[in-house]
């Protein structure tokens, strides 16, 4: 272990690794690095190194711990071995089961454990290196991994540390300020402001409490916009990938059913512009889909196959089942085109893992 330096801050104010009194850490996030899992997270804090993965929401085995009316959230801390200068002993610690518990309660005001009953949430988080503040390290990472799973929460949370050295508050320890201050305060809140996590080493005076409380909400704040920002790349990337918007389906779903009716009908329908045509197999559209299949008039004469007579002579059951086979069409239409774009993600897949 180093030895404890003289001074922590230097004649200009700047702290051992060239910081200002409130200045954070340079942090590095990166989301989706495990294939396996739901949701993931590798963020870089300073000399920290924290991978999470994220499980579920899925089945909590064995049954007798699920809960009846929400999901459990199990949240495990872990340091490697070789995270540190000295190597720990594998397995979980009295200071591993503390971290572990209180970051899980960390997250428990945001998480929607009400959709999710009789299933498991599990958050693993690895320190690869550590380097002080691998807890408020783990906890934002956990946040963007839990976000990356899909899990419904109603924020993100984020979290950071202040503590004092030389009697002064500095925002985000670094190793020495941790292991050789004066205090060590550590802090996760919601994007709201509140606070989800609050641990407390070494002295502080009430004024200083609630300076050092500020500086954690600022801290907290510049790392929301870490959070989002990485998110925003992720899914910003996601919306590359050719899924149809709401305005394309609509054309899509209007294309289809043109084809049907057009199928369907002899009719002179041809004559009429393209426009007032795809309006129509819009309202055609619309009208399938309800639930109440009940047929306007014109619609059934539209429907009409082969004799325009026939059409007036139909009753109204026939009429229904004329709709209901239009409709089947339709269903089948859609789904070849959806076995076609499976197929094609297949291959897609079969491709990459070539
Ligand atoms: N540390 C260590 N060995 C241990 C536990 C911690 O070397 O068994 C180091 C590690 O760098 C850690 C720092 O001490 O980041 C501060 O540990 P603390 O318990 O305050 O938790 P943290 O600040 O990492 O949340």
């Amino acid at each position: 272990m180093s030895d404890k330096p003289e001074k922590f801050i230097d004649e200009n104010g700047l702290r051992l690794d060239g910081r200002q009194i409130n200045e954070i850490r340079q942090m590095k996030i990166k989301i989706g690095v495990l294939s396996r899992a739901d949701g993931s997270c590798y963020l870089e804090w300073g000399n920290n190194k924290i991978l999470v993965a994220v499980y579920g929401p899925r089945e909590l085995h064995p049954r007798r711990l699920q809960k009846a009316d929400s999901a459990l959230i199990r949240y495990r801390y872990n340091m490697a071995a070789f995270s540190v200068e000295e190597r720990i002993r594998p397995g979980p610690s009295r200071r591993s089961i503390e971290i572990s518990k209180v970051s899980r309660e960390a997250f428990e005001p945001v998480i929607m454990t009400h959709l999710y009953p009789g299933a498991v949430i599990d958050v693993f988080a690895e320190v690869l290196q550590a380097d002080a503040g691998t807890r408020t390290a783990a906890i934002n990472a956990a946040s963007v991994a839990l976000a990356d799973a899909g899990i419904p929460m109603k924020g993100l949370v984020s979290a950071c540390a202040v503590g004092k050295v030389d009697g002064q508050l500095v925002l985000d320890l670094n190793k020495a300020e941790d292991n050789y201050g004066q205090a060590d305060l550590p802090v996760a809140m919601t994007q709201d402001g509140e606070i989800t996590l609050l641990q407390m080493d070494g002295d502080m005076t009430q004024e200083e409490f609630r300076k050092a409380l500020e500086m954690c909400k600022e801290g907290c704040r510049q790392i929301l916009e870490m959070q989002k920002e990485a998110l925003k790349a992720k899914f910003a990337d996601d919306t590359a990938l050719p899924v149809p918007d709401e305005a394309e389906e609509t054309v899509d779903v209007a294309t289809a059913l043109e084809d049907v009716v057009e199928e369907a009908e002899e009719a002179a329908d041809s004559e009429e512009p393209e426009a007032e045509e795809t309006e129509e197999a819009d309202e055609s559209a619309e009208y399938l889909i309800e639930e109440d299949l009940e047929p306007a008039p014109e619609e059934t004469e539209a429907e009409d196959v082969e004799d325009e007579t026939a059409a007036e002579e139909l009753d109204e059951e026939d009429a229904d089942e004329e709709v209901l086979d239009v409709e089947e069409e339709f269903i089948e239409l859609i789904d070849e085109d959806t076995e076609d774009e499976e197929k094609v993600a297949t291959e897609g897949s079969e491709t990459r893992e070539q």
